[in-house]
């Protein structure tokens, strides 16, 4: 018993000794009136943050379009379609598949349906049976039928042309939105896909941490006179060119002005 009480008023003066004061002989321990104060946690350090490239200047745009548009001066898009509605079909389609996956189906499916109407005569077994060879196409299916719904019911069958109203289409986002309004109607808009993101981010024309920041940045960058094109010779460029694994830079018409510092030329 008494060496429990020993050990006990041992243990209790050593927690009152205020830090780095030896006991002073017999003297009773001074107890602080203050609680000693919690010893902070040591703040982690902060991950560095990855270098971004600088943007390109407004003449560096410019000459870069400049090399597009004398390489390419009339570039198409690759999917196929015969009208407005079809290139909403086929855009909405091509969501995590390639253009020539989603041609290879809708030569099946757009001879026997190139409107709204007949896109519901034909029903979404067929319809689901015609893209089986898109990934995603049971849900493509059911939103290729939703949207030709929703274009008799509020739009009176036809494409609206508005990004807004677009937006309102089931399996239609702003990026597909933008491709309509680019392609069905001539307007200057610019839709950034997974190319569009890469090509934008590695050279320093737009930087930007989602598609939305890279698309506002190429707006505000691209003179008006190429905007229209823009979007079709970026895209090009990073299918064929600034190709994600191992871009072929040798080859590539803006390698002296991209920043990218892993270029290999
Ligand atoms: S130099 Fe290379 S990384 Fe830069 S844009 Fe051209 S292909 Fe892409």
């Amino acid at each position: 018993m008494a060496k429990v009480t020993t050990k006990l008023a041992a243990n209790s003066k050593a927690s009152i000794e205020p830090s780095g004061n030896k006991p002073s002989g017999k003297s009773a321990p001074k107890v602080s009136a203050k609680p000693k104060a919690k010893t902070k946690p040591p703040k982690k350090p902060k991950a560095p943050k990855p270098k971004s490239v600088k943007a390109w200047s407004e003449a560096e745009v410019t000459e870069a379009f400049t090399r597009f548009r004398r390489a390419n001066p009339e570039p198409k898009g690759e999917l196929e379609y015969i009208n407005p509605y079809t290139l909403v079909v086929a855009v909405a389609l091509s969501a995590q598949a390639t253009d020539v996956g989603v041609n290879k189906a809708t030569r099946n499916l757009f001879p026997l349906a190139d409107t709204p109407q007949k896109m519901l005569a034909l029903g979404e077994d067929r319809v689901r049976e015609l893209i089986k060879t898109i990934g995603l196409y049971r849900n493509k299916a059911k939103n290729v039928i939703a949207l030709s719904e929703k274009l008799l019911a509020d739009y009176g069958g036809e494409v609206p042309r508005s990004r807004e109203a677009l937006e309102t289409l089931p399996g239609v986002g702003r990026k597909t939105a933008n491709v309509v309004l680019n392609m069905a109607f001539g307007e200057p808009t610019i839709a950034v896909d997974t190319h569009l993101f890469r090509v934008g981010n590695r050279t320093g024309l737009a930087p930007g941490k989602n598609p939305l920041e890279v698309e506002l940045g190429l707006e505000r960058m691209i003179p008006a006179e190429f905007k229209r094109q823009a979007h079709h010779w970026l895209i090009l460029h990073g299918r064929y060119t600034c190709i994600a694994r191992k871009p072929l830079c040798e080859r590539c018409i803006v390698a002296d002005l991209c920043r990218w510092p892993e270029k290999t030329v």
